[in-house]
């Protein structure tokens, strides 16, 4: 499979799009077409293991650049822990993401780019850029620690996430590096985005591990087929609701589509930052700045996968419609859904699968229709604790591997937004 870039078309390897990250164009890599899976593959997916369909969906995607024995040791390595599809009440599921190292479902991007990278750079030493609203600095350096020859920086907005999170990108020292940004997400992401066109740093072979990188929404297709292989038995049709931010997720849940899962829907469940949701509802696609809410790490006012989405929809939102709805929510909803779930289900959801639940309960509503529907519960409740334990007024069992987390010192290195200084800093460290 070659990969284009979608302002100029330009067409690319696997291992160029996986490496440059962002196309020179300035534009976001595309697979050049996504072909489906054959009906073998459905026929008995209930039986396979996630390993099995992380190996079968990732082969379409890298075709014979890695051999396969290769390629199934990485998936081996990358999906060694469960991805549980509880069931929260009639019908409806939490494909629980956030079992791996950092509880948060971008462990599984973030280590699978990891491994493809360093498979792919043979040993050339890189830069890895990436801008953070909370969790995917965490799981990028989780991934990336101590890979040898790749130096991580990660720049995130000071005081804008919570403590936990940003001890999560903090203490890692050797090879990542946390930069602590005077601004907001946007302004980390146009940074990150001004360091990876820079010509100057070109020698350093910069590259971004945001979801702009496509690397990372390749895994993120995985569990939409796994999910699909524990409800089969149900014989519903099934909707997705993803809690969406940069819409990376969404994303790849439209190529686990295009490669042929039977999905009935996607819904775009955001928090105030609507612009996706807006969108479907009036044509207009009007980028703004993020406005700060409890479910952060959707805090984004121009999500950078909206290019890849309208190019797989030829920008037409008639086709957007036709697979996608939208809602959004504000942080009082969310924290009454977190109290109300927890209260008559006994489930407890983050911020984020909240407003996914909000987004899902939205649709069925609206729908009428007797369907399976799945959120996606992107982090642990306990990431976000002071929110989760005000919303059920009880306390949360904090797992040992994040408590972890808050005994160590914090490495961070604090900047104002001025490119010239993180430029400088890229450089020499
Ligand atoms: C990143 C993140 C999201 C948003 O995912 P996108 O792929 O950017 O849409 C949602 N929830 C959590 C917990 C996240 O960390």
């Amino acid at each position: 499979m070659q990969y284009l870039s979608i302002k100029t078309q330009e067409l690319v390897s696997i291992k160029q799009a996986v490496i440059n990250g962002l196309a020179g164009d300035g534009s976001l890599y595309m697979p050049e077409n996504i072909p489906p899976l054959p009906p073998s593959f459905f026929r008995d997916i209930q039986n396979k293991t996630l390993p099995e369909i992380g190996f079968e969906v990732a082969k379409q995607f890298v075709g014979n650049t890695i051999p396969p024995k290769v390629l199934e040791d990485m998936l081996e390595e990358v999906l060694n822990f469960d991805i549980p599809v509880s069931l929260i009440r009639d019908s409806i599921y939490s494909l629980e993401l956030f079992h791996g190292p950092t509880l948060a479902f971008k462990d599984i991007g973030a280590r699978f780019m990891a491994r493809l990278m360093s498979y792919y750079a043979e040993g050339q030493p890189m830069k890895v850029i990436v801008a953070t609203s909370g969790d995917t600095g965490s799981a990028v350096a989780a991934g990336f620690y101590k890979v040898p020859g790749i130096q991580v920086y990660i720049l995130y907005p000071k005081g804008k996430i919570s403590p936990l999170q940003e001890k999560q990108l903090t203490i890692w020292g050797h090879n990542i590096k946390a930069l602590e940004i005077e601004g907001t997400f946007d302004d980390c992401q146009a940074l990150a985005k001004q360091l990876l066109a820079d010509r100057e740093l070109r020698k350093y072979h910069l590259t971004s591990a945001n979801s702009i990188n496509i690397s990372r929404l390749i895994p993120q297709s995985f569990y939409y087929f796994w999910a699909y292989a524990q409800l089969k038995k149900n014989h519903k049709k099934i909707v997705f609701s993803v809690p969406s931010g940069n819409f990376g997720n969404l994303t790849a849940g439209l190529f686990a589509y295009k490669m042929g899962l039977p999905v009935e829907r996607f819904i775009a469940s955001t928090n105030i930052n609507n612009i996706v949701p807006k969108y479907l509802s009036t044509g207009e696609y009007k980028p703004r700045a993020s406005k700060s809410t409890l479910s952060n790490a959707m805090d984004v006012g121009n999500p950078s996968n909206f290019e890849r989405m309208k190019a797989l929809f030829d920008g037409n939102l008639d086709q957007f419609k036709a697979l996608m709805s939208g809602y959004y929510f504000t942080d009082e909803q969310t924290q009454a859904a977190i109290h109300n779930v927890h209260k008559e289900f006994g489930y407890i959801l983050d911020p984020h699968g909240a407003v996914a639940y909000l987004g899902l309960c939205a649709y069925l509503k609206d729908s009428g229709r007797n369907l399976n529907g799945v959120i996606l519960e992107t982090a642990h409740p306990a990431k976000f604790i002071e929110t989760v334990e005000k919303s059920i007024s009880a306390r949360l069992v904090i797992p040992a591997r994040l408590s972890e987390f808050k005994q160590k010192e914090k490495i961070v290195h604090l900047f104002p937004v001025d490119f010239r200084q993180i430029k400088d800093f890229v450089k020499t460290s």
